[in-house]
């Protein structure tokens, strides 16, 4: 069994980017702990009913740390950082939970030594091998990135090898991929963080499965959406001709897809199983769920008027939702009502109106963007 758990499942998506025009970017100084031993505290879990709970000693005290390792480009590095910190700033003056932004290169770095680190903070034991082997597996290839929040270490990661700092900052795309990141760091935290509680809960059934954030096409899309809103707002990119180039990659999949036979959806893809389904009707993986996830999160925001719904709305009783869900028998369903909650529709009912608005033109398709950021 993999030890690595949320981020297992987000590995091999690569996103694909093409390249904009470059801004020139003036980064801040980022306070960097160069590779000094890793020191995280330990979760008491208190265990009631298929859950556990734990209020971790970083409350109230987030931050975000970042781990640099040999053969790093630091000035690359400080623009993510920036880029993050752009993010949880929308949100606040702190990160949603303690976060270590993890980076190395997939040549240049001691392997061992980052494997080690990302392990610990997914509250594998010390060198526990599966974690190990996985890690220096998948840090040596070309990725992009990854992130999430352990449910065995409540600690939050960001995490890649220069397929991120380098091989994605035309157009400074890494800075996008730092905002979408973050926001999957936000989404594991709000589905397992009680408010009134005021505690973290985590389903023994859910350790090592998705953890019921909502649709892939939501999860990815939402992290997209987000992501073009921040370098938008910050005037990174332009946030207009970004998402008309997703509109079209978007369009020109589901084109593609039909055209071997296949009609594709955002509504088909709620699962990984569903993924591996279309992947084996296509010959390939599809995409649609970032760029076709992102405009469906745009169209929702259109319809409630405002990136309240889609940002913050739909994440404020995902745990509570989610829990009622599991503990009636139903684990990963929960969503479905913070979707209601959040947007004013079933999901069903939203499916059909969008897979509508995907045929509209393309000028009537762009009007319903809104300013960037706006909430
Ligand atoms: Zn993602």
């Amino acid at each position: 069994m993999l030890a690595v758990t949320y981020l297992s499942s987000k590995l091999f998506y690569k996103l694909v980017i093409i390249a904009l025009s470059v801004c020139v970017v003036v980064a801040p100084m980022a306070s960097q702990a160069d590779s000094a031993s890793l020191n995280i505290s330990h979760i008491n879990w208190q265990h009631s009913a298929g859950y556990d709970y734990a209020s971790p000693s970083w409350m109230g005290k987030e931050k975000l740390n970042v781990r640099t390792y040999s053969g790093v480009d630091k000035v690359k590095v400080d623009e993510i950082v920036k880029g993050v910190t752009a993010a949880y700033q929308f949100f606040g003056d702190r990160p949603i939970v303690e976060t270590y932004g993890l980076f190395w290169h997939g040549r240049k770095s001691d392997i061992n030594k980052v494997a080690n680190d990302v392990c610990i903070l997914d509250g594998a034991p010390p060198n526990e091998r599966g974690c190990m082997d996985w890690m220096k597996s998948w840090g040596t290839q070309p990725v992009v990135a990854n992130a999430g929040l352990s449910g065995n270490s409540l600690y939050a990661t960001m995490s890649s090898n220069d397929g991120w700092w380098q091989g994605e900052s035309a157009g400074n795309m890494h800075m996008k991929i730092a905002a979408h990141e973050y926001f999957h760091v936000y989404q594991g935290a709000q589905v397992r963080f009680f408010e009134k509680e005021g505690k973290f809960g985590v389903s023994r059934m859910q350790r090592v499965e998705r953890e019921g954030v909502g649709p892939l096409w939501l999860e990815e899309g939402a992290a997209e959406y987000f992501g073009f809103n921040i370098l938008g707002m910050n005037g990174w990119a332009d946030y207009q001709s970004n998402m008309k180039r997703m509109l079209n990659q978007a369009l020109n999949e589901i084109r593609d897809s039909k055209s071997r036979g296949v009609q594709l959806s955002i509504s088909a893809m709620e699962s990984l199983g569903d993924l591996d389904y279309i992947t084996q009707k296509l010959g390939h993986r599809p995409h649609l769920q970032y760029e076709g996830g992102a405009w469906a999160i745009a169209y929702l925001s259109h319809l409630t008027g405002s990136n309240k719904a889609a940002f913050v709305d739909y994440y404020i009783n995902l745990a509570e939702n989610e829990r009622e869900a599991s503990q009636g028998g139903k684990p990963g369903m929960g969503w479905k009502k913070s979707f209601k909650e959040a947007f004013g529709l079933s999901v069903e009912a939203f499916y059909q109106k969008f897979d509508n608005f995907m045929t509209w033109s393309e000028s009537k398709q762009m009007a319903i963007l809104m300013a960037p950021g706006k909430m």
